[in-house]
């Protein structure tokens, strides 16, 4: 489908997953604005065939090639004109199609970094939701966007908010950003039996509806430590200039303090077509189809300080942000491991920091500065993850 002069094209990497789905139930309200170019999915045929019915895009992806084949033929039932691509390499080449002004970035983990990265050296508007990559590559992430004269707009709420809450000249000014977290599941749980904990259990968020992964970061609040990371480059602050801030509520999605005393906060639904309706709007606003907030309903609001007893991955996630770049790829790595075999239940809740801890004391202080050493940083800490999973018996 060719897209109109006022119309922008649009890749959503990670269409099927939960930010995908908003995504284009926010597109979907605005038919004029938008034309999907592109959806891309790993291997969920089901719901690409009703994506792809529905948004009529001019390519669909699976990175799965069986997946891909049997889209391919149901397509052909349907008598569609939509070209079904496959492999890793075509989620590089619908992310930089002359064609495709934005590119939604929600594929999860470092599966997202290769699509992310041609999606700047494109020089494309990026509505970045896969935080993974920028705490791998964060540095030569932000450098190709700079060279390429990309944008990059954050899409997860808190670092979405507080763009809305900083001056657009910079930084002056600013004291401090206030990073707010619901918690998770178990803020309050008896830390004694945090080792029972079951995946069912670990992905049943108390406010938001998110992907598997993203749910048990939550849970441990290692979602936390990547967001600060991704935080820290996104608005060129150290990680001791971010605080914190354990608010249950989930109404405020993050605050920024100044010099001058004043705290400037976000406020909205614990909904994430907000954040992506002002990212596929910037400057202006659309409706997002999220309901109104309702303060009286709402009634309090409450914050604590962050334990890290309890969630130690945070601690980590800091340590690391301080040890350097090569650290930063073992934390997402190792952590991506860990989840996987945790929600296989073959790794107990609290053996998730274990691994990660024990993976980083491998690691060769430094930053790697292309990347091919980022790739190999990333498959050593996969290794040394297998590794050690090898030789401990984790206690499920
Ligand atoms: P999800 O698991 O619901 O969806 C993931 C998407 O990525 C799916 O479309 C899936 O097909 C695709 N995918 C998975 N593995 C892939 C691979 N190896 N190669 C290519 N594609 C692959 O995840 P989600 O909750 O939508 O989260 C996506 C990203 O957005 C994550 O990085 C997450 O941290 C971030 N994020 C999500 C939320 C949220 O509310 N869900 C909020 C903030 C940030
Ligand atoms: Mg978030």
């Amino acid at each position: 489908m060719k897209n109109n002069q006022s119309s922008k094209g649009l890749t959503i990497l990670g269409s099927t997953g939960t930010i995908g789905v908003n995504t284009l139930d926010v597109v979907a309200r605005h038919p004029q604005r938008y034309t999907v170019i592109a959806l891309t999915a790993n291997s969920n045929t089901k719901k690409m065939l009703e994506q792809c019915l529905q948004y009529q895009p001019q390519y669909a992806v699976m990175v799965n090639e069986q997946a891909a084949e049997q889209l391919s033929t149901e397509l052909k039932h349907k008598n569609t004109d939509i070209e079904v691509l496959s492999g890793t390499d075509s989620l590089e080449w619908v992310a930089q199609l002359p064609s495709v002004d934005y590119v939604m970035a929600a594929i999860v983990g470092a599966a997202g970094l290769l699509p992310n990265l041609a999606a700047a050296k494109a020089g494309k508007r990026i509505l970045l939701a896969n935080k993974e990559s920028l705490v791998m590559s964060g540095q030569l992430f932000m450098d190709v966007v700079h060279e390429n004269k990309a944008s990059l707009l954050p899409i997860d709420s808190e670092h979405n908010a507080i763009f809305q809450c900083l001056p657009a000249s910079g930084l002056q000014g600013v004291r401090q950003i206030l990073l707010t977290a619901s918690g998770g599941p178990f803020r309050t749980r008896d830390i004694e039996t945090l080792h029972d904990i079951t995946p069912e259990q670990a992905v049943a968020h108390p406010n938001w509806v998110m992907g598997q992964k993203i749910s048990v970061d939550s849970a441990t609040m290692m979602n936390k430590g990547l967001e600060v990371i991704e935080a820290c480059w996104l608005f060129d602050v150290n990680s001791d200039q971010i605080q914190v801030v354990i608010h249950p509520q989930s109404t405020i999605h993050s605050m920024v303090s100044y010099n001058d005393g004043s705290v400037l906060a976000q406020l909205g639904n614990p909904d994430m077509r907000t954040p992506i309706a002002y990212g596929l709007g910037w400057p202006e606003r659309l409706d997002s189809g999220v309901a109104p907030l309702d303060l009286f309903k709402i009634a309090r609001l409450d914050f604590e300080k962050p334990d890290y007893q309890r969630f130690p991955c945070l601690r980590l996630a800091y340590e690391a942000h301080q040890a350097g770049g090569n650290a930063t790829i073992a934390l997402n790595a190792a952590n991506e491991i860990a989840v996987d075999r945790f929600l296989k239940q073959q790794l107990g809740f609290t053996d998730i920091p274990v691994l990660v801890e024990a993976v980083l004391e491998q690691v060769t202080k430094g930053t790697p500065r292309t990347l091919d050493e980022i790739l190999i940083q990333d498959a050593e800490s996969r290794y040394q993850a297998d590794l050690w999973l090898n030789r401990h018996s984790p206690s499920i």
